[in-house]
């Protein structure tokens, strides 16, 4: 679906054009043009293996890209890295077992010129309590809390998260997004990846969809919603070309499965009126799919 990318005044906050970077034959970020301004919370929304956490890298600064440019505050990423503008939490790595939750957010303040005071750090994420506990003694909650307080420490303008609560359990989803809302309020800029369109959709003013390196769709949450929330419709069509079925009125994309087709649909009144005037569609069903379906769907590949 060549949904236009949303067209920012600024991008103030980062900027990254014609970003590409490959791993031998594997694209993993594909030509992404995205502008970031200040003060939004950005949802970076795809399926695993979609280049959400290579085109964090990228940002980063932490893997240098085979084209294209990225700037944050107009610096290239690492020098506002450096500078303490951007406080990152990534999937992994980055704790050291053997020190404890304060020591370890102490040393991660010791790495800036200007930090925000530790035990202020420590209790925005929640964490005032743990601060004598090893950290290899921590649950997975406590401890995306700890890489949570030392992306905080250096006061940076911008948040960027990878997948931050993946392998949280509910609670812990909640306690972490309730820390991150108090941050955020603040006017920071932050971008988060993930796999979860409710975590999008409930936390982000804008929703960057992403499959296969690109950019697919970027919006409001409503609308990127409304772009995964189509019906399906599921039939046996004689002599019907994927290619001719994906090229109907309302449909945006066309799969075969089995014996039936399965179309994927933005308008499935529309679609449907196409496939019973212009084919020989015959066991028609129309069904909604919940949104996480729709989701899979929409970003799982197939013929448009
Ligand atoms: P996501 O974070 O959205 O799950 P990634 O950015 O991790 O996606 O990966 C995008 C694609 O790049 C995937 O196909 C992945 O297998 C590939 N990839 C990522 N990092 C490497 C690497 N270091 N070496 C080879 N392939 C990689
Ligand atoms: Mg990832």
């Amino acid at each position: 679906m060549p949904q236009k990318t949303r067209k920012t005044t600024t991008a103030d906050a980062v900027r990254l054009t014609g970003l590409t970077k490959r791993f031998g034959a594997v694209t993993a970020v594909d030509g992404v043009d995205l502008g970031i301004d200040k003060g939004e919370v950005v949802a970076l929304l795809g399926p695993n293996g979609a280049g959400k956490s290579t085109t964090i890298d990228l940002l980063l600064g932490l893997a240098r890209p085979d084209a294209g440019t990225v700037t944050v505050y107009d610096l290239p990423p690492d020098r506002a890295v450096a500078a303490g503008r951007v406080g990152a939490m990534l999937q992994s790595g980055g704790l050291l077992p053997d020190l404890t939750v304060g020591e370890m957010v102490t040393l991660a303040a010791s790495l800036y010129r200007t930090h925000r005071p530790v035990p202020e750090v420590l209790e925005r994420a929640g964490l005032d309590d743990l601060s004598k506990r090893r950290v290899g003694r921590l649950s997975g909650g406590q401890r995306q809390r700890v890489r949570f307080a030392m992306a905080l420490v250096a006061d940076p303008d911008l948040i960027v998260l990878d997948e931050p609560t993946t392998g949280l359990d509910v609670e812990a989803r909640r306690a972490f997004w309730t820390a991150m809302r108090a941050e955020t309020a603040k006017g920071r800029t932050v971008l988060f990846a993930t796999h979860y369109l409710d975590e999008a959709d409930a936390y982000a003013d804008r929703v960057v969809l992403m499959r296969q390196g690109q950019v697919i769709a970027d919006g409001s949450p409503a609308h990127v919603k409304s772009l995964v929330s189509g019906r399906t419709i599921r039939a046996t069509v004689p002599g019907a070309h994927l290619a001719e079925l994906a090229g109907l009125p309302g449909v945006d994309r066309a799969e075969t499965r089995g014996s039936t087709v399965l179309l994927t649909c933005t308008d499935s009144d529309a679609a449907l009126r196409a496939l019973l005037t212009r084919t020989q569609a015959r066991d028609v069903e129309v069904s909604a799919h919940g949104l996480e379906d729709a989701f899979l769907a929409l970003t799982a590949g197939g013929t448009r």
